[in-house]
Order: C-alpha cells, then sequence, then structure tokens
C-alpha cells in the first residue's frame, strides 16, 4: 500500500516554488537583469513582446557559462554566488538563492545560448518546463542571452491573474528603470513589440542615465546629492526639482547596495524630505544609492529579494531626508524660460490675460513648453533684492544682482509664515496674546469629535480655549503673532485644519499651513514699500523660499541676459 505521506516529486515541488518567485513577466525580467550585472556585464538588452507573454529576450556581455557547465544553472540552488556567512558578512550579489533559472523554466520555455572568454565555442541549451530538451555547441559572441517563451502555460491560474498587455509592459519598464538610474555605468536597452523604449548610453554619469529615462528637458531640473557618515551610509542620488512632480509614487526609486528595492519606509523618507514643498497629491521623482556596510541589510525576506530589512532603520531614514532637504534648499534659483512673448504689447490691455511669461522652472511638468535658445542661468540662492514696486496690488517687482524679480506677495509670505510659525511651534515660543472679553464660538457638528481628541494640540498652536456647552467654546486668548487678525476666524480656521486630518492624527503642518495662509497678506493688498522690503528680507532667509508651503512658486527671475535678447539688443 502506498503511504498516506509521501515526498513531492521534484517537477511538482519546483512548480509549486516557482510561484513565489515568478510572479508575473516582470519577475522573470527582473531575475535575468540581476543576473546579468552579477555577471559584470557592460552592455544589456532586453525585448520583450505582447507584455512579456510573447517572449521576453534579454543579451549580455557579461562573463557567461562554459559550454561544460551550460545546463547546471537550471537546478534549483545552483550557484556560482555562494555566501557563506549571509547573516555574518552579508551579500554583495544581487542573486544568492540559485532559484531563479530553475523557476522560471519551471513554467516556461527557455533558451540560454553562453560564451566565456577561454573557450572557443559557446553553449546552447534548452529547457521546458522544467526537462532539458536539447543541448548542444554553438557559436556565439561572449556573454550570455536567454530567450524566454510560453511563460505560464502549463500554469494557467496564473495566466488568469495577469493583467492586460499594457499593465505587465508598464511593470516591466518599472523593474529595468531603477537599474538604469542606478547604473549609469551600464549601457540598458529596451524594446518593446520592436519599438527601442529606452536607451542609456553608460557613460557613468547619473544624469545622463536620467536624461534617458525621463528626456532632457526634466533632466536639467534634477538636483543631484551626497553624503555620508563614515563606516554607516553613504549616499548619492539625484532628485527632481520641486517643479518636475509625478502623480504617483512610482518615480521613487531607490537601490541598496545596488539592489533595486522597494521599502515603504525609503520610500516615505524621500516624500517627507519634501513636505510642504509640493502640491497636494504631487510626487517627486527620486533616484537613490544607498551603500550600507552588506552585514547591515537583511536582502533574504523575501522569496524574490524584492524586500530587504535595515539593522539601523533609524539612521537611514535621517540620512535619505537629510541629504535630500539639503539639495532642496542649498538650491540654484533658475532663470525661466520664457514660451511664450506677446509681439506687440497694446497699452491700456489688462496684464493678467496677456501673459507674458511662463517660468518653466515652477511650472508643474505638464505643462512645460521649451524654448532651446535661451539656456537657464543659475544662481546660488535669492540674492539681495531692492524694491522697485508693485504691481497688481499683488506682485513685488525688485532687483537682484542678475537681473528682474517678481514675487507673489501672498505666496511669499505664506513661506515666510509657515516657516516661523513652524519653529517657534517646534521650540515651544508661542507666546499668547489673551483677548480683552473672552469670546464664544460655536464649532460646526461635523468638527465636534475630531475638536474632542485633539483639543489639547490646540493649546500648543496658542489658542487658550475650552469648551463651553455642546459643538461651543470659550476663547480667551490667540497666538500673538497672529493677535491683528480677527480672532473668531482664526480659530475656525485652526479647528477646520484640526478636523481636516482624515483619521485619527491631524497632519500639524496642514494645520500651519492653515495659519500662515490666513495670515498672509492677501493679494489685492497694497503694501508700503517698508513693508514689502520686510518681506522680501524675510523670504531671503526663509528655508525653501522657492514655493509656498501649498507648492506654488514664490519667485520668478528674469536675467539681463534675457530681457536685452527680448528687446533685440543681443
Ligand atoms: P543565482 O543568481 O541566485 O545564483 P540563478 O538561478 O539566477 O541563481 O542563476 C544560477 C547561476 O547561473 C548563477 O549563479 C550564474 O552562475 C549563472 N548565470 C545565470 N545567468 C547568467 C548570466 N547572464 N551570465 C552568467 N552567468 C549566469
Ligand atoms: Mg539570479
Amino acid at each position: 500500500m502506498r503511504s498516506k505521506i509521501q515526498i513531492l516529486p521534484d517537477d511538482i515541488a519546483l512548480t509549486i516554488a516557482a510561484g513565489e518567485v515568478i510572479e508575473r513577466p516582470a519577475s522573470v525580467v527582473k531575475e535575468l537583469l540581476e543576473n546579468s550585472l552579477d555577471a559584470g556585464a557592460q552592455d544589456i538588452s532586453i525585448d520583450i513582446t505582447d507584455g512579456g507573454l510573447g517572449q521576453i529576450a534579454i543579451y549580455d556581455n557579461g562573463e557567461g557559462v562554459p559550454y561544460s557547465e551550460i545546463e547546471m544553472p537550471f537546478i534549483r540552488f545552483a550557484t556560482s554566488k555562494m555566501h557563506r556567512d549571509l547573516y555574518l558578512s552579508g551579500v554583495s550579489t544581487l542573486g544568492f538563492r540559485g532559484e531563479a533559472l530553475p523557476s522560471i523554466a519551471a513554467v516556461a520555455h527557455v533558451e540560454m545560448v553562453s560564451k566565456v572568454a577561454q573557450d572557443d565555442v559557446a553553449g546552447r541549451v534548452e529547457i521546458s518546463q522544467g526537462k532539458i530538451i536539447r543541448k548542444e555547441r554553438t557559436g556565439a559572441p561572449l556573454g550570455t542571452s536567454v530567450v524566454v517563451r510560453s511563460l505560464f502555460s502549463n500554469v494557467p491560474a496564473r495566466l488568469k491573474f495577469l493583467k492586460s498587455v499594457g499593465v505587465e509592459t508598464n511593470h516591466i519598464t518599472q523593474v529595468v528603470v531603477p537599474y538604469v538610474l542606478g547604473r549609469p555605468d551600464v549601457r540598458f536597452s529596451l524594446n518593446i513589440d520592436g519599438k527601442l523604449k529606452l536607451n542609456s548610453p553608460g557613460t557613468g554619469r547619473a544624469l545622463d542615465a536620467v536624461r534617458s529615462v525621463y528626456g532632457v528637458d526634466k533632466a536639467a531640473q534634477f538636483l543631484s546629492f551626497e553624503f555620508e557618515l563614515p563606516d554607516q551610509i553613504w549616499l548619492s542620488g539625484l532628485v527632481s526639482d520641486p517643479s518636475v512632480t509625478a502623480g504617483n509614487r512610482n518615480g521613487i526609486v531607490t537601490l541598496v547596495n545596488g539592489r533595486s528595492v522597494k521599502n515603504r519606509n525609503l520610500q516615505f523618507a524621500v516624500e517627507s524630505a519634501f513636505h510642504g514643498v509640493l502640491k497636494e497629491r504631487r510626487y517627486p521623482i527620486a533616484m537613490i544609492n544607498i551603500g550600507l556596510p552588506l552585514s547591515n541589510v537583511d536582502v533574504n525576506v523575501h522569496p524574490a529579494k524584492a524586500e530587504i530589512k535595515f539593522s539601523q532603520q533609524d539612521v537611514v531614514f535621517d540620512s535619505v531626508k537629510a541629504a535630500i532637504r539639503q539639495a532642496l534648499t542649498n538650491v540654484p534659483i533658475a532663470t525661466p524660460v520664457v514660451s511664450r512673448v506677446p509681439r506687440t504689447i497694446t497699452v491700456g490691455q489688462a496684464s493678467r490675460s496677456e501673459e507674458v511669461a511662463t517660468a518653466n522652472l515652477f511650472a508643474d511638468s505638464h505643462d512645460q513648453s521649451h524654448n532651446p535658445d535661451s539656456k537657464p542661468s543659475l544662481e546660488d540662492r535669492l540674492p539681495v533684492l531692492r524694491v522697485v514696486g508693485q504691481i497688481a496690488s499683488c506682485y513685488l517687482v525688485a532687483e537682484g544682482y542678475q537681473g528682474m524679480y517678481l514675487i507673489d506677495q501672498h505666496a511669499a509670505h505664506e513661506r515666510v509664515w509657515f516657516e516661523k510659525l513652524r519653529a517657534m511651534i517646534n521650540a515651544k515660543d508661542l507666546e499668547i496674546q489673551g483677548l480683552l472679553e473672552p469670546i464664544v464660538i460655536e464649532v460646526p457638528e461635523l468638527f465636534e469629535e475630531a475638536m474632542g481628541i485633539h483639543q489639547s494640540l490646540l493649546k500648543k498652536y496658542g489658542f487658550d480655549c475650552e469648551p463651553f456647552g455642546s459643538n461651543t467654546y470659550v476663547l480667551r486668548g490667540v497666538p500673538l503673532i497672529l493677535g491683528n487678525l480677527d480672532p473668531r476666524e482664526l480659530f475656525l480656521n485652526a479647528v477646520y485644519g484640526i478636523g481636516s486630518g482624515q483619521s485619527g492624527e491631524p497632519d500639524q503642518d496642514a494645520l500651519i499651513k492653515t495659519l500662515a495662509c490666513h495670515g498672509s497678506v492677501r493679494a489685492g493688498q497694497k503694501l508700503s514699500v517698508a513693508e514689502m522690503q520686510e518681506l522680501l528680507r524675510d523670504l531671503e532667509s526663509s528655508p525653501n523660499f522657492r514655493t509656498c508651503p501649498h507648492g506654488r512658486p514664490t519667485v520668478l527671475s528674469f536675467d539681463v541676459a534675457f530681457i536685452e535678447k527680448q528687446f533685440g539688443r543681443r
């Protein structure tokens, strides 16, 4: 009689295990790409058809596999990347489990051709659903090519879970892009259904790789940074200037010791560095290369090696944030590229509809237009500005050593107040101004619950208040620096700020934004020269001076050379 409990036959065991490693076509691309990089390839080209279900082919010029061992890579747990002390000394290669090729071969038809420098001929092996069907000598250049067809044809359940060709192709691109950005020393090309989608030059310069992915225009607006804590962490990377943003987080690419990883905490660190700089629901584009001592990273927490764990999570988080913050605040201010200049300016025509210039630098990435012959010139920071005047009761005109500056008075003031308020609140330095007469204020029912939970927060923000019956509060004092505003309106704005944080914690920065916005000079308010001067001085010394807390630009600059050109003097 057959025993009740049996050991799974190899082929079944392998197909089951393959499911963990190879989830979709993009997983195949990831494994093959990582193998090519581990083989030291300097040139990698990838061809995809039908979202990977037609064919996935990869060619590299790496060290190759000798003919005598050509079928070895397809045996489970066969690897040339033995790391005896996975946990003590860490893993320096991208692969280490010896599972990828056997897993792919278990659920597809695979052909590998490879040649090493020492051999005269190449080897070719063909494997289908785990069985070797051909092995022969052949001619081929140095390196390895792997072609995968009929993926998941023996796993119909998997096929059913795949999305459209477009979605699968997109997953594939997202596997390739981080490596293109993170390994500028390698030439990559990605062909999708016969069209060249991506082509990086392999010059070793990060910016060249960024150009190949995001285009020349956008690449010009990336800021590079480096950061190091000796023996602990070293970082380098590029982040988009706040004017170039994305609608989702896919543009945030993180590599740890050369491995592309998705780590929620890293993403969060990047986002928090941009906090208060970007508009809501816009995300930065960033590539961050993080180097850590190998033993401080656990790469073996996921079968597809997509996740990792850090032993010093806080160091990593804080360093990423600090490095990006630094890049953003030392940012040079670029002269806008003017895209539309009216040929004739009719005197007396409303200047608003005339739209003299569109500042490329500060425009959202969607609506950028580019004028190739006006190059942005760079200045290190906002220079000392001399007030010239105010126009449309809304913008200040100023002169700096490079030319003319236009400042949006409300946006600029909002930034200044936001930074001041935040500094005071963090330093617990916010003075309260008592009201001559306490005011009784009814709070909309909607905010009652949030008020119940977060009332103490209002104290921290300088509001002296206490409950006074249902939905009602008595207000005795307001923040001194906002003391000249209508206390009732100010208080209600703070309450809205608290209530708007979705479930749970209110967003404290959002609350400060509300207060800063409320306390700022409005568009339409006439300012004296002294007031304008004060605003400019404050803005010059304000961190993140280039945008208001909601992400709108505060300053446009027009350098003299540009103005001369427009007047035909050059
Ligand atoms: P791992 O990468 O974890 O070692 P794989 O199954 O991905 O496991 O690959 C098995 C082995 O096959 C590798 O260790 C390597 O020796 C060899 N190999 C796979 N792809 C390539 C390649 N493109 N160039 C050279 N050798 C390769
Ligand atoms: Mg591998």
